[in-house]
């Protein structure tokens, strides 16, 4: 086992450890890989689904006031010449004239290139869409874009979402989806890339009321992260200055998370006012007011947007879960400290010896049954305590240990990842406690007339 001290969580740490234990690959490896771009594997795809299962319980099952949508990446082009993207999504970039690098105005500092310190270019607005084709015929006729933000797609479906389900405001719209973005300076891992996943929220309120919704959604969103295992001190809000404004919006807040590279944005949650329904509503002639059964009057609702990344989300739950620690015997312990929702392996089967005497009990019966209910590993490969270490490091938050004398007296181990702790449990009531745990109850809780041993 590795000695070592502990150390604080960089970048560098989470990409060698998603590369190990199969949550983040770089893209297109073999080939030399492609800026920027990332693929999830086994452990990832089921973390980032957790993200975003949760979220979409949160924001949409739980609440009587939201639906869900699923709108297509390509869409009409005209939606974003008047959503306003055509011409102002576009950051300033400069050209170095000695090395050839691009960087975007904003980020850099000096008036010379913070690379080789060669003359810059005047700086010149960069459109971040991504361009293609729809058809056979590559003419600007067919030309159409990679989404830039799923909220365009919601905006357009106010109508059908409000005829389908007669909805009455303040009511909201609720999205995940790919949006792409050809960003100019991508990097930091999977926190800027030009393919990314959104969550996004449009909730429409009566016109007045917008203030109030939009401290309500701020709190709302502020919590879900806290609730869902992130630390309060690695969580802010940052309003934003008036000169910082997009050009729809009233008011914005950014929630921050201070990741490996400082704090950062994880989420925008913006008040939209009534500007993107207005501007569909004259270019497209469509009505897109609602009527107002109360007042008996016809407005164009406000929308609060609270914006969040499902890749940057889950790069904040990576990064705040991961811990070292020195065990007692002076070993380092990676560990990830997930919330048991999000934890892409819920509970590890480890048979003490690959010996046929244990396959009926621990695989046949235990994994078999457990797996109905959760995402559960089978590993019977190594000596307990690595398989331990193994399932710390991937943040399984309970691991089942079924040995010899379980085969007397039909009693498991279980063992909990964040204090280590171990219980022994009979069988049948395996899963009863497993939920326990897993809902929250403290590991050294014994229900009202359980069997349990503490501290095996
Ligand atoms: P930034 O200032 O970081 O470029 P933004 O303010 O342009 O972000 P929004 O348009 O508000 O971002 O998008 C909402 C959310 O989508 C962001 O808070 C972030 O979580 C996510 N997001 C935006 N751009 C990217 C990207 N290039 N890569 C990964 N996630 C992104």
């Amino acid at each position: 086992m590795a000695k070592g001290t502990p150390e604080l969580v960089t970048m560098e740490k989470l990409v060698s450890l998603c590369k190990r234990r199969g949550f983040i690959f770089q893209s297109s490896e073999i080939y030399g890989g492609i800026s920027s771009t990332w693929d999830y594997g086994p452990l990832g795809v089921e973390l980032k689904n957790n993200v975003k299962s949760a979220w979409w319980q949160s924001v949409v099952r739980e609440r009587d006031d939201m639906v869900g949508l699923d709108s297509a990446i390509l869409m009409n082009p005209e939606i974003w010449v008047v959503s306003g993207h055509v011409v102002t999504f576009a950051d300033p970039l400069v050209d170095c004239r000695n090395c050839k690098q691009r960087f975007r105005a904003d980020d850099i500092e000096s008036d010379v290139c913070p690379e080789c310190g060669g003359e810059l270019t005047e700086a010149r607005m960069f459109n971040l869409m991504f361009k293609t084709f729809m058809g056979p015929v590559e003419d600007d006729a067919s030309q159409v874009y990679l989404r830039p933000e799923t909220a365009q797609g919601i905006f357009v479906n106010f109508q059908n979402v409000l005829n389908s389900t007669r909805k009455k405001l303040p009511f909201g719209i609720a999205q995940i989806g790919k949006a792409f973005r050809n960003e100019i300076t991508p990097g930091n891992f999977t926190f800027r890339t030009r393919e990314f996943e959104q969550m996004e929220i449009e909730y429409f309120v009566k016109p007045g009321t917008d203030e109030e919704f939009f401290q309500h959604w701020v709190e709302e969103r502020f919590d879900w992260y806290i609730e869902h295992g992130i630390k309060k001190d690695n969580l802010r809000l940052r309003p934003h200055d008036p000169d910082e404004l997009a050009h729809y919006a009233r008011a914005c807040t950014d929630v921050e998370y201070l990741f490996p590279i400082g704090w950062s944005e994880l989420e925008g949650v913006a008040n939209r006012t009534d500007f993107d329904l207005a501007r569909h509503a004259e270019c497209s002639g469509q009505t897109l007011s609602y009527f107002d059964e109360q007042t008996k009057e016809h407005y164009l609702p406000y929308v609060i947007e609270p914006s969040a990344g499902a890749d940057r989300a889950t790069l904040a739950f990576l990064a705040d879960a991961y811990d070292e620690e020195l065990d007692e015997k002076g070993d380092l312990r990676v560990v990830l400290h997930f919330h048991p929702q999000l934890a892409p392996i819920k509970v590890a089967i480890l048979p003490l010896s690959r010996k046929d005497t244990l396959i009926p009990l621990a695989k046949e019966t235990i994994y078999a049954d457990l797996r109905k209910d959760y995402m559960v590993q089978y590993d019977d490969a190594q000596s307990i305590g690595k398989r331990y270490r193994r399932q710390d490091e991937i943040g399984t938050p309970l691991c089942v240990t079924v040995d010899f004398n379980s085969l007397e007296d039909n009693q498991v181990t279980i063992r909990e990842r964040d204090s280590q702790r171990q219980i022994r449990v009979p069988v049948e009531e395996l899963k009863g406690c497993i939920n326990a745990k897993l809902a929250g109850e403290p590991f050294e809780v014994l229900p009202p007339g359980g069997s349990y041993q503490l501290g095996f």
